[in-house]
């Protein structure tokens, strides 16, 4: 991995769980200097302390909430104060309300996802964006269900559609300053999330999800693990993807390859196209 990883400092939101953390220590791995933001600021301490444990390196969590402007200034403001410059931000951050249709959803449940997931990237964007006078990486987190249809999902979904657009859009306006922006769509990844809180039976889930089986998703017929998307987080981010910007890169196992995320026959019955 080239300097661009291994001299930076990278910010990485919701960096205390599931992918944020498995991104953390990805970066970390290759030497960055590791930012760990979070609502929960003690978590996100704990995965700096294990960063720093592991490899020796700086490593800072920070609590903030991604959806308050104000929160993500001071944030930033605290970032400033501790290294004087970030190179990448991975805007990880987000939430899901319960599934259902727009006929139903609240407007509470629209406001909280709309400020995370969507005014939260924007939010870290404007405030951290600032800091990188040396040029830089962003990569933001969406989802394949911006591109799906799915029942039930479209106050999540629409949310990562809009990071989708967000990312292209400011690729253009931030390309002069010598920073390119893409987005990663992960597939159905095993996180906590999706895990029971016993450790024998997550672990026994996690290893059931992601080995292949005929009833698995997507062409790998199985789920992926954080730092499988880690990985594809850490090459967007790095000197590797130099002439990569505005990409949303799909790492679903060949989910979205083989249909619209609903089984073929639904989609196109008996149809040989
Ligand atoms: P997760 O729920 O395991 O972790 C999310 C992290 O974000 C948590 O640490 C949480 O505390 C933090 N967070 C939530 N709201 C926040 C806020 N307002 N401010 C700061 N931090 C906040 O999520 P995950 O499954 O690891 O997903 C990470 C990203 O990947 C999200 O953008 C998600 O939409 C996307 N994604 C996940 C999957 C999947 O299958 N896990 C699939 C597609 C896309």
């Amino acid at each position: 991995m080239t300097d661009r990883v291994s001299q930076s400092v990278a910010v990485v939101t919701g960096g205390a769980r599931g992918i944020g953390e498995a991104t953390c220590h990805r970066l970390a791995e290759e030497g960055a200097t590791v930012v760990v933001v979070d609502r929960d600021g003690d978590e996100a301490q704990t995965v700096a302390d294990e960063i720093t444990d592991a490899t020796g390196q700086t490593a800072l969590g920070l609590e903030a909430d991604v959806g308050s402007e104000s929160a993500v200034e001071s944030m930033a403001d605290a970032v400033d104060s501790a290294f004087g410059r970030v190179d990448i931000l991975v805007n990880n951050a987000a939430i899901r309300v319960d599934p259902k249709p727009v006929t139903e959803a609240d407007e509470d449940s629209w406001d909280r996802i709309l400020a995370v997931n969507q005014k939260g990237v924007a939010f870290c964007s404007k405030h951290l964006l600032p800091l990188m006078d040396d040029g830089g990486a962003v990569v933001n987190i969406a989802s394949v269900g911006a591109g799906l249809a799915r029942p039930d999902w479209a106050q999540y979904d629409s949310t990562k559609g809009a990071i989708v657009a967000i990312t292209k859009d400011m690729a253009c306006d931030h390309a002069s300053d010598g920073i390119r922006v893409n987005a990663v769509s992960p597939g159905w990844v095993v996180t906590d999330y999706h895990l029971p809180d016993d450790a024998e039976e997550a672990e026994a889930m996690l290893e059931e999800e992601t080995t292949p089986n005929p009833d698995g998703p997507g062409i790998l017929k199985r789920a992926a693990e954080p730092r499988e998307i880690a990985d594809a987080i850490l090459f967007l981010a790095s000197d590797e993807a130099s002439f990569i910007t505005g990409e949303n890169l799909l790492v679903d196992g060949g989910a979205t390859a083989v249909g619209t995320g609903l089984e073929w026959e639904e989609n196109f019955g008996d149809a040989e196209t």
